[in-house]
């Protein structure tokens, strides 16, 4: 990510002008302290100070007890200046200016619960082991809430034109910010929209969509609307998706996923690294799924992910190859890519891809055998379809899944012990603080919050 020096020098940047040093922590949830942005400097090599507890909060509030930290300790939140981004004020609001920090302990030592540091370690052992690099883009759904304009038909244009001066509004502070947004288009739900960005490295990658996601919900604030990317807002509709699309590259930005002679055009690397990802599905899904409502978005015929696959052009897989248009003379190898379904905004983007990295090096390192390629609604094939095309339902519900986390020794081996403990408890206080609710007030809280 560029940094935004040139918005330094406009007229309007007042001398008090706050700047936001945050971090995604463990709920996804970005939190931090603000300083007058001149101050900067004065924090760049030091950084600013933080509480382990706070990576026990959950997303609805409270701190989760029992948890791995208590009331001791202490951290230094650094600022990464490669992420700083800047949203102009408007009337409504003073300008949205804020950078991302890694967690460190007092003494500059990595603190292994940074998650930050945990895709930066998966993306160092990718290229370490295998000289192999991850390019990486996450594409939003969200809705705005809102009940002053009537709900128009998926994908149409009255759609967005109903959406304005928002549309316009959030793609220019997105740009602004350097997410580099290609699309707006209206999704099937109610007042639902999708935001594809360009790929990046996948440190860059995730800081976009953590940065994404804050200056989409900014822009609604400011024209007096929620916009929510919560997993499911109705339970009777479509859910808000992350979809991670995930490229693997070499040294010199060439796919190391495409092989116009494999099944799908996918390279022998590319298959193995699928394989590993499908092999951990899931207990992956208890970090890229990662709400009380998530499981029932990931639901057959949500067309979101119905089953445990690999499948082409096919949106009821978990693991999906995008076209490959050969249009106009269009180069196939620089699009293939890998796109994993199961995530929404309650995964830590960090956490997800960095998991996703992990469990695809494991599939290069056991060299597993191709996944067969689904061309079909997984939903439609009987019991012997189902298991030659590898078919496994994902986890019903997010205690399920807590329950594949601790079940797979491998993927629990990825998260450091003090990761795994946090985690596990963030998620359990959560599930407990919702258990007597009914799904539609479920979504309903998440909606506030996401
Ligand atoms: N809304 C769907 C989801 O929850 C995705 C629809 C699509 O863009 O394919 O993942
Ligand atoms: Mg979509």
């Amino acid at each position: 990510m560029g940094q935004r020096h040139g918005h330094r020098e406009d007229a309007e940047v007042s001398e008090t002008e706050l700047l936001a040093l945050v971090c995604c922590d463990l709920a996804a949830i970005v939190r931090g302290r603000s300083l007058a942005a001149e101050q900067l400097a004065e924090h760049l090599h030091t950084g600013i100070g933080w509480v382990p507890a706070n990576h026990a909060l959950t997303a609805l509030g409270p701190l989760a007890e029992p948890n791995p930290f208590g009331s001791t300790g202490d951290l230094r939140l650094l600022p990464d200046p490669a992420t700083r981004m800047r949203v102009s004020p408007s009337a409504e609001a003073p300008a949205l200016e804020l950078i991302l920090c890694d967690l460190l302990e007092i003494d500059g030592r990595p603190w292994e619960c940074c998650p930050r540091r945990f895709l930066r370690d998966a993306l160092a052992d990718m290229e370490r082991e295998f000289d192999i690099r991850v390019a990486a883009s996450f594409e939003h759904e969200f809705q705005l809430m809102r009940d002053d304009v009537p709900v128009s038909l998926p994908f149409s244009l009255e759609a967005q034109r109903r959406a304005e001066p928002f549309a316009t509004n959030v793609m220019d502070a997105l740009t602004q910010a350097d997410v580099r947004p290609e699309r707006f288009f209206p999704e099937f739900a109610a007042h639902q929209f999708e935001i594809p960005v360009a790929p990046a490295n996948g440190l860059a990658a995730a800081d976009r969509a953590v940065i994404l996601r804050e200056v989409v919900r900014e822009v609604a604030r400011r024209e007096g609307m929620r916009a929510t990317f919560v997993p499911l807002l109705n339970p009777d509709e479509a859910g808000n998706g992350v979809h991670i699309h995930i490229s693997l590259i070499d040294a010199a930005g060439s796919s190391l996923l495409f092989d116009a002679g494999g099944a799908g055009a996918l390279s022998e690397v590319g298959e193995r690294f699928a394989a590993g990802i499908l092999k951990h599905a899931r207990a992956l899904t208890a970090l890229t799924a990662a709400s009380p409502v998530s499981a029932m978005r990931l639901q057959p015929h949500r067309w979101s992910a119905g089953a445990v696959c690999l499948g082409r052009q096919n949106r009821e897989a978990l693991l999906r190859l995008p076209p490959l248009v050969t249009l106009a003379g269009a180069d196939p190898a620089a699009q293939l890519r890998l796109e994993y379904r199961g995530a929404d905004a309650s995964a830590n983007p960090y956490l997800a891809l960095g998991a996703l990295i992990r469990a695809g090096l494991e599939g290069l390192r056991a060299q597993l055998p191709a996944p067969p390629i689904l061309e079909e609604d997984p939903a439609g094939l009987d019991a012997a379809g189902a298991e030659r095309f590898g078919l496994g339902a994902l986890p019903a519900s997010l205690e399920e899944a807590l329950g594949e986390l601790e079940r797979d020794e491998a993927v629990r081996a990825w998260l450091p012990p003090l990761l795994y403990d946090a985690y596990a408890s963030v998620k359990r206080a959560e599930l407990a603080a919702v258990s007597e609710l009914d799904l539609a007030d479920v979504c309903r809280r998440y909606a506030g919050v996401y």
